[in-house]
């Protein structure tokens, strides 16, 4: 069994930021679950299933392969051989995987995926259930969070530096519409494991996030 680091939390809370560098400090791989239920979503999209369309989507399920390999440390994410990483984080993406991800089937598809990468190798994943169901005897588990203002002004900066027109009110709404999916799906829904330790991100800079984040895992 590798050491794992289990990191759950809501949409912008910075966890695939900070997963990276504490990756990077302590010389463990990054699993980003999330951009699993995005090549599937990518899957669903390529099929034009809407994602109200539940029989549909559990049977294009049957038909999409998702794979991962690491290049140079980086993930990258494959969906029936062909490397779909570049296009994971589209918001059409984005909100396809978060509509289709409270389906049994999609989470099922994934589970064997995300347990197998654990087991080998030293890992720190990233997710919403990733210490309440995939890896529940996980060494250290965190929930990283920070305030909906916080998380909407992040992505509203992170889009405003692209050059992409945003709207701080409309990019709210969504985190709250995303945070209510997460948290009130019945299957795996996102909260805090019991003996998660919870980190509040709002008034912190990220090094000082992954300073905390390392000092509770092993030297
Ligand atoms: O983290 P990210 O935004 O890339 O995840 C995309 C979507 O996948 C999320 O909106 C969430 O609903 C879903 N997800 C999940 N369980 C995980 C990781 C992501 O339900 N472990």
């Amino acid at each position: 069994m590798g050491y794992n680091v289990a990191i759950d939390g809501p949409a912008g809370a910075g966890k695939s930021t900070i997963a990276k560098l504490v990756a990077k400090e302590k010389g463990y791989i990054y699993v980003d679950t999330g951009a699993m239920y995005r090549a599937l979503a990518i899957h669903f999209l390529k099929k034009n299933i809407s994602a109200e369309n539940v029989e549909q989507i559990v049977l294009a399920c049957a038909d999409a392969d998702v794979t991962i390999a690491y290049e140079d440390g980086v993930q990258q994410v494959y969906l029936n051989g062909e490397n779909v990483t570049g296009r994971l984080r589209g918001e059409e993406v984005g909100n396809m995987a978060s509509r289709t991800s409270s389906i049994p089937q999609v989470r099922e598809k994934l589970l064997e995926l995300q347990r197998g990468l654990a087991r080998e190798q030293d890992v720190i994943m990233d997710g919403r259930d990733i210490g309440t169901n995939i890896l529940p005897d996980a060494d250290v588990k965190i929930y990283l969070t920070a305030s909906v203002d916080t998380r909407a002004k992040r992505r509203f900066d992170e889009l405003k530096e692209k050059g992409q027109d945003c709207d701080f009110e409309a990019i709210k709404e969504d985190i709250k519409e995303r945070d209510a999916r997460d948290m009130n799906r019945e299957i795996a829904p996102l909260k805090k494991a019991e003996d998660a330790i919870l980190v509040d991100s709002s008034e912190m800079t990220i090094d000082q996030v992954v300073e905390t984040i390392c000092g509770y895992c092993r030297a």
